[in-house]
């Protein structure tokens, strides 16, 4: 469970180098407080709105931390890496010098031993200080994708891998969707063949992130055939590969896309590509099993990094919409304008409600028997799908309440309206979670 001292720990690491640049910003400096008692709504510089009474201290803690990080890095920064497809690379290391890679990785390992609820916190916040999916996409597989390593992954292993993970050393990616099989991921087809001391893996990845700068994927392959096993969940393995990019028998490509330019995205091609057995995560046939542990996880994530992008939008509409004067008045003064806001606004209230609920699940089922992985997996998923489809709304009025202005680079909210389509398709898609609530928790007919 997360402890106070970890973050408090956190929070005397946060290296106050940082200062220098936010002094020059005395409105954050004024505004940062840790007196957390005394108010409802933040009032950092960029985190503005959102009702914070729901969250404990130590979120709280995390939001305050990682926001003076964040401000280090302006809109003009996400501007010109999405722009120019480079990778932002500064805000892995800002995050990594003070040990946030490790927010909720085990403390004999070098981390802070914090749980999904303060991983989400770290993830929103992020996102909301206007790095929005591409900022928090650059950072979230070291998060998510290492929870199913920590879980299940071996001494030697854990030894090896996390510490240099959380130093920021090695960048992690998650290696599940595959371009002929798509959602349906337990017919994926790529294979991992044991061969002496070697697995041997052959097939394609599609839309890997961050494939081209990380080191190690986490890997979902088959290895046993599908025709040889009872069930298609059976028979799938994870892996903690190197990603060696000299290697012939690997090949990376990157895709093109609409937002979150500054990440890459990947076709991945594996062509009798080694790697050695001590790669294996968990038991052989175990991997669906192990991977949904990163996939909830992921969830929470994801619907964290909505929201912040939701808020984002909401508070640049509002501001533009108390300014910009039209017929003499403040736009905002219009109903059409003000009403899609605040129900936008009170969209994302009650997405982050579900959001914080299904984080603490996850963090508590871990101890706690009675919470099922059933009951986690409804909470991840309905989280995750309300916050997407209340941030969206946000981003999208957003760009209507700017005018002509919502499709300038200048204003980000463009940048926020191409970004919010992610969290509506991956890592699940919202059709997918509507089919899963639908069988799951209706007990309707599955209709696929
Ligand atoms: C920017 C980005 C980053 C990503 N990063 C990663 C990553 O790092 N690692 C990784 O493994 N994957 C990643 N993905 C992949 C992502 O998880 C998938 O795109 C997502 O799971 C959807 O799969 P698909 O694209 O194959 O869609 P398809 O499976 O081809 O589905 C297409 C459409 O059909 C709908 N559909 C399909 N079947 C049904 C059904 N039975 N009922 C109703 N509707 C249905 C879907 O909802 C969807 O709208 C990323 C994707 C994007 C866009």
């Amino acid at each position: 469970m997360p402890t106070r001292q970890c973050v408090n720990r956190l929070s005397r690491q946060l290296s106050f180098k940082s200062w220098s640049t936010i002094s020059s910003q005395p409105r954050l400096l004024q505004q940062t407080t840790f007196n957390h008692g005394k108010r409802h709504f933040s009032v950092t510089w960029k985190c503005r709105m959102m009702e914070t009474s729901c969250f404990t201290e130590e979120q709280l803690t995390v939001r305050e931390a990682i926001q003076k990080i964040c401000a280090q890095f302006p809109n003009e920064y996400w501007q010109q890496h999405d722009q120019t497809e480079t990778d932002p690379k500064e805000l892995h290391a800002a995050l990594a010098a003070d040990g946030w890679l490790g927010i909720a990785l085990p403390e004999e390992f070098g981390g802070a031993g914090l749980g999904i609820s303060e991983a989400t916190m770290m993830m929103q916040t992020i996102s909301q200080s206007g790095a929005g999916m591409a900022g928090a996409q650059s950072i979230h597989g070291n998060v998510y994708a290492t929870q199913p390593l920590a879980k299940f992954g071996n001494k030697e292993q854990l030894q090896s891998t996390i510490p240099n993970i959380i130093s920021g050393k090695w960048r992690v990616c998650f290696g599940v969707t595959e371009p002929n099989t798509g959602l349906d991921t337990l017919r994926l087809r790529t294979t991992a063949t044991r061969k002496g001391d070697k697995y041997i893996i052959t097939g394609q990845k599609i839309w890997i992130t961050c494939a081209q700068v990380a080191s190690k994927m986490i890997l979902l392959a088959r290895t046993t055939p599908l025709e040889n096993v009872k069930k298609p969940s059976e028979g799938l393995s994870m892996f903690c590969i190197d990603i060696d990019r000299s290697n012939p028998a690997l090949e990376l490509k990157r895709i093109k896309k609409m937002g979150g330019r500054a990440v890459d995205a990947n076709e991945v091609f594996f062509d009798h590509y080694e790697v050695p057995e001590n790669t294996l995560v968990g038991e052989e046939g175990q991997g669906f099993k192990i991977i949904l542990h990163g996939m909830n996880a992921e969830r929470c994530l994801l619907a964290g990094e909505a929201l912040g992008l939701g808020y984002a939008a909401v508070e640049k509409a509002a501001q533009y919409a108390r300014e910009r004067v039209v017929f003499g008045r403040p736009i905002g003064k219009n109903q059409a304008i003000a009403h899609p806001l605040a129900d936008a606004y009170m969209n994302l209230e009650a997405a982050k409600l579900a959001a914080y609920h299904a984080a603490r699940l996850y963090d508590r089922s871990r101890t706690d028997p009675t919470i099922s992985a059933h009951a986690v997996g409804v909470a991840c998923n309905s989280a995750k799908y309300l916050a997407a489809e209340a941030a969206f709304k946000a981003c999208e009025r957003a760009v209507m309440s700017h005018g002509g202005m919502g499709y300038a680079m200048e204003y980000d909210v463009e940048r926020y309206m191409r970004e919010i389509f992610v969290p509506r398709i991956a890592p699940i898609s919202r059709e997918m979670i509507l089919n899963f609530v639908s069988e799951k928790v209706l007990e309707l007919p599955r209709s696929y």
